[in-house]
C-alpha cells in the first residue's frame, strides 16, 4: 500500500490543477482499494453544505446537483462529526438518505473519510461498494492518508483561489484560458478524444444515449463475427477444448449481461467506451479476487473482449465529419494541427483545449484560417461539456458554457459591430500599406496549408513572408518524397508568382512533432529542433531543398530561410548542402537560379553574430515568437507562465531595435514573422524600428494596414521613443493603448474587459 500511496501523492501534486488532481485521486484510490465508487465532497462554507464536486462510479451528472447539508446523509454525519464512518450495510443506518441522481442505491458498504486541515473540514473522501464489504483497518488507514494529502492540496487551492465549483448543473459557467486566436463564435461544444486503452478511457457525458448504445451493439456485434471468424479458420488446427473456449466468449458477448450492464451504465450518463471500461473493470476486480482458478482466467478473457470491443469503437470515432453540429466549437485535451482538419472548415467555428498556449503550433494554424480559439483553458470540466451550447471568446480567452439570454445578446451584437468593422476594412484591402507621409512597408503573409494560397490575396501583399513547410508535412503519414514535395511547392510558388515566397526549411521538434517521426525529450524547445535534426538528416534536407529548387524552375522567386540557427557553421553546412543539391541538379540536366537565402533570428545568440551571418546570408527574418520565449525563459506553450509571454517586454523591444539597426548597417532586409507583426501596435513600433517587412497570418492583414494608413512614421518614430524609456510590459502596454486611443484607433486593437 506504501507504494501506491507514494504514487498517488506524487501525482496529486504533479497535477496541473485542482480538477485534475482530484479526478486522478479518485481513480487512483478506487483502483488501489479495489472497490466500485471513489467520490470526493467539498464542503461550501456559504451553504453549510456538501457538494459532490468528483466521482469515479456514480452517475457523471450528480456532480454539482448532490448538495448535502452539514449532518445530514451519510456524507454529512462524517463532515458534521469529523470522523470516519464505516458500514457494511449503508442502508440500513438511519442516516442513509438516497440520491437518485447518483445511482447509489446499489451500493451496501461505505467508508466516508472527513478531510480536515488546520483543524478545518474541507470536505469528505468516500468509498463504496456494491457487494456487502468490510472495509478493513489498512482500508480506513488509507482513505485517512489520502484524505489528509489532499487536505494540503485543498487548502492550497482554497487560499490561491483556484477552487473552481462544480457549475454546470445547469446554469451559466465561465472558464479562462489564453486568447490565441482572435474572434467570437456561439455554437455547440464537441468533446475530441484521441484513442486510448481500458484504463484510460477518459469519462464522458454523451449527448445521445441511444447513439452510444447503438454503437456499442454495433462494436459488440463486430466483436463476434471476429471471433466467430478466427474459431472457424483455427477450426482444424486447435483440440475440441481450446475452441471451446471460443463459445465462452461468444457466451460472454451474446449473453445479454455484459452489453446489458454496459447499456446501463450509459443509460447513467456515462458514454461507450467509458462505461464499457467501468463495467470491464468491475468484472475484472471481483473475478481477480475470487479463489478459483477457473474464474480468475475468465478475467483475463473479459479484458481481452474489452479490448476488443473498445478498439471497435474507436474506430468509428463519435464524430465523424457527417456527425459534426453545423456550428462546432471543439473542445479537447490537446488538440493538435491533425484533428482539425478531421472537422469540415465550414462547421468548425471554435477551438477551445485544455493545453497549449497563444504562440502553440496549432493556435498559429488556427489563426490563419480565421478560427476564434483559446487555449491553455486548464479548468476546463471535459467530461461535462459535450454537446452543451458555449459562447466562444478568441479576444478575451473566455469560454461561456450554456450563456444565458442576457449574455448572448451581448454577444449577438459584439459579433455584429466585429462583422461590421471587417466590411469597412475590406474597402482598404487594395490600397498600398504606406504611412500618410509616404513610408511604404511591404506586408507579407505566413503560409503553411493549401487553403492559404489564396488568389485574392495576391493583389493585398508583398509576397509570402514564411511559408512553413512542416505543417503539410505534419499532415501526411510518412515524409513526403521529392515528388509530392516538388508539388507541394510548386503550388505556393506558382500560386504567388511572380511574388517572392519565403520558404523555411523543416522546422520540427518542440512542440512541432510529426506523428511518424516522434522525437521525445524532457526539454524539447532546448532540444533536437530546427536546423539542428534536419543537418543531421541530410538526407531528408537534400530532399527537401532539392524539391524547393525544381518547383522554382522558370518562376524564381524562391527564398530559403534556415530556422533555429544557433551557430555560424549550422549556416556553412546549410549552405553547403544548398550548394550540392544545385549542382546535383545540373548533373541531372536541371539547371536552377540560386535563390536568396536567409536565416530565421530566433536564438538569442544570433542577435550578437549579424556581422558574421551578414557574410553569408541574404536576409534576416525574426521568429519572435521564439526570441520572445528564449529571451525571457518562458515555455511559449506552458498556460502557468502565459502572463509572462510577452513579445512587447522591454527587453525584446531592446534586442529588436538593435537588430534592425545591425541589418540596415549590414545593408540587409530584415523582416519579422512572428505573430507580434499581426499586432497592429507592435507593427508600428518594428516599422519606426526599421523593420524592411512584415509577416502575418492573413486575416491580421486587415488592421495592420489600417493603422500603418493613419498613422504617419514620425508619429510612430515618436512613439517608439517614448516606449522604449518604459521599464515594464505593463507600461508598455498601456502607453500603447493610450497613444492608439487618442489616435482614435482603439478599434483596432483587440477587445479588452
Ligand atoms: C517564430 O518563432 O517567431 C516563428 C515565426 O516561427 P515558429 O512560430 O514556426 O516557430
Ligand atoms: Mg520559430
Amino acid at each position: 500500500m506504501l507504494e501506491v500511496l507514494r504514487r498517488v501523492i506524487q501525482e496529486v501534486n504533479g497535477a496541473r490543477n485542482l480538477d485534475a488532481a482530484l479526478s486522478t485521486m479518485v481513480r487512483r484510490i478506487r483502483k488501489a482499494m479495489q472497490t466500485d465508487v471513489c467520490s470526493f465532497y467539498l464542503y461550501d462554507k456559504e451553504l453549510e453544505s456538501l457538494v459532490l464536486m468528483e466521482t469515479i462510479g456514480l452517475r457523471t451528472q450528480a456532480v454539482g446537483r448532490v448538495v448535502l447539508p452539514l449532518g445530514e446523509g451519510l456524507v454529512g454525519l462524517v463532515a458534521k462529526r469529523s470522523e470516519p464512518l464505516n458500514l457494511e450495510e449503508a442502508q440500513m443506518h438511519p442516516q442513509f438518505r438516497y440520491f437518485e441522481a447518483t445511482g447509489e442505491e446499489r451500493y451496501s458498504s461505505f467508508l466516508g473519510v472527513p478531510i480536515i486541515h488546520q483543524r478545518l473540514m474541507l470536505g469528505v473522501l468516500v468509498v463504496q461498494q456494491a457487494e456487502k464489504r468490510r472495509y478493513d483497518d489498512e482500508d480506513e488507514a488509507f482513505l485517512v492518508t489520502m484524505a489528509a494529502q489532499l487536505a494540503g492540496v485543498l487548502a492550497h487551492a482554497l487560499a490561491t483561489g483556484n477552487l473552481l465549483r462544480p457549475a454546470l448543473a445547469g446554469g451559466q459557467a465561465m472558464f479562462k484560458g489564453v486568447a490565441a486566436s482572435p474572434g467570437m463564435a456561439m455554437g455547440e461544444a464537441v468533446v475530441i478524444t484521441p484513442p486510448s486503452d481500458l484504463n484510460s478511457v477518459p469519462d464522458l457525458v454523451p449527448n445521445d444515449q441511444d447513439f452510444e448504445v447503438a454503437r456499442l451493439k454495433e462494436a459488440i456485434g463486430k466483436t463476434r463475427s471476429e471471433i466467430r471468424a478466427a474459431a472457424e479458420r483455427l477450426a482444424s488446427r486447435i483440440s475440441a477444448q481450446e475452441l471451446a473456449l471460443f463459445d465462452v466468449y461468444q457466451q460472454m458477448l451474446g449473453e445479454a449481461a455484459l452489453a446489458d450492464e454496459v447499456e446501463k451504465r450509459i443509460r447513467e450518463g456515462q458514454w461507450a467506451p467509458g462505461a464499457l471500461a467501468d463495467v470491464v473493470r468491475r468484472h475484472v476486480q471481483y473475478l481477480e479476487r475470487v479463489d478459483d482458478n477457473y474464474l480468475r482466467e475468465r478475467a483475463a478473457d473479459i479484458r481481452d473482449l474489452g479490448r476488443r470491443v473498445l478498439a471497435h469503437l474507436q474506430e468509428d470515432t463519435p464524430s465523424t465529419p457527417e456527425t459534426y453540429p453545423d456550428n462546432a466549437i471543439l473542445v479537447g485535451d490537446e488538440i493538435s494541427v491533425a484533428m482539425l482538419g478531421e472537422v469540415p472548415r465550414d462547421k468548425l467555428k471554435g477551438l477551445v483545449s485544455v493545453r497549449g498556449s497563444s504562440t502553440s503550433h496549432v493556435a498559429i494554424v488556427a489563426r490563419a484560417m480565421g478560427i476564434p480559439t483559446v487555449l491553455g483553458m486548464v479548468d476546463l470540466p471535459l467530461p461535462r461539456l459535450g454537446g452543451a451550447p458555449v459562447l466562444l471568446d478568441g479576444h478575451r480567452g473566455r469560454l461561456f458554457v450554456r450563456p444565458g439570454p442576457e449574455l448572448k445578446a451581448r454577444y449577438e451584437s459584439l459579433i455584429a459591430e466585429e462583422e461590421a468593422l471587417s466590411e469597412l476594412l475590406e474597402h482598404e484591402q487594395d490600397l498600398p500599406s504606406a504611412t500618410p507621409d509616404g513610408y511604404s512597408l511591404p506586408l507579407m503573409v505566413n503560409t503553411g496549408l493549401a487553403v492559404d494560397a489564396n488568389a485574392l490575396l495576391k493583389s493585398r501583399i508583398g509576397g509570402v513572408g514564411l511559408y512553413r513547410t512542416e505543417v503539410p508535412f505534419m499532415i501526411t503519414e510518412r515524409f513526403p518524397g521529392e515528388k509530392e514535395q516538388t508539388k507541394l511547392y510548386r503550388d505556393q510558388l506558382e500560386g504567388f508568382a511572380p511574388l517572392p515566397v519565403v520558404m523555411r526549411t523543416l522546422d520540427i521538434g518542440g512542440d512541432k512533432d510529426l506523428p511518424y517521426f516522434p522525437i521525445d525529450e524532457a526539454n524539447s524547445f532546448l532540444g533536437w529542433r530546427g536546423m539542428r535534426v534536419t543537418l543531421d538528416h541530410p538526407e531528408v534536407l537534400m530532399v527537401q531543398l532539392r524539391a524547393m529548387l525544381k518547383a522554382s524552375i522558370d518562376l524564381d522567386n524562391l527564398s530559403v530561410l534556415f530556422p533555429m540557427i544557433t551557430n555560424v557553421e549550422e549556416v556553412d553546412e546549410a549552405l553547403r548542402l544548398l550548394d550540392r543539391a544545385i549542382l546535383e541538379l545540373g548533373e541531372e540536366g536541371i539547371t536552377v537560379v540560386r535563390p536568396q537565402v536567409g536565416v530565421m533570428i530566433e536564438v538569442p545568440a544570433t542577435i550578437y553574430q549579424m556581422d558574421s551571418l551578414a557574410k553569408r546570408v541574404d536576409f534576416f527574418s525574426v521568429g519572435s515568437n521564439d526570441l520572445t520565449q528564449y529571451l525571457l525563459a518562458v515555455d511559449r506553450n506552458n498556460p502557468r507562465v502565459s502572463s509572462l509571454y510577452d513579445a512587447l517586454h522591454p527587453a525584446l523591444l531592446g534586442a529588436l531595435l538593435e537588430l534592425a539597426q545591425d541589418a540596415k548597417r549590414l545593408n540587409k532586409p530584415i523582416s519579422l514573422c512572428g505573430e507580434l507583426a499581426g499586432d497592429p501596435a507592435g507593427a508600428l513600433l518594428l516599422m519606426a524600428m526599421g523593420f524592411t517587412s512584415l509577416s502575418m497570418n492573413a486575416p491580421s492583414l486587415p488592421k495592420v494596414r489600417a493603422a500603418i494608413r493613419r498613422v504617419p512614421l514620425s508619429d510612430a518614430e515618436q512613439l517608439l521613443e517614448e516606449v522604449m524609456a518604459l521599464d515594464t510590459p505593463a507600461l508598455v502596454h498601456a502607453h500603447l493603448d493610450n497613444r492608439l486611443d487618442e489616435w482614435q484607433l482603439s478599434h483596432l486593437m483587440p477587445p479588452r474587459d
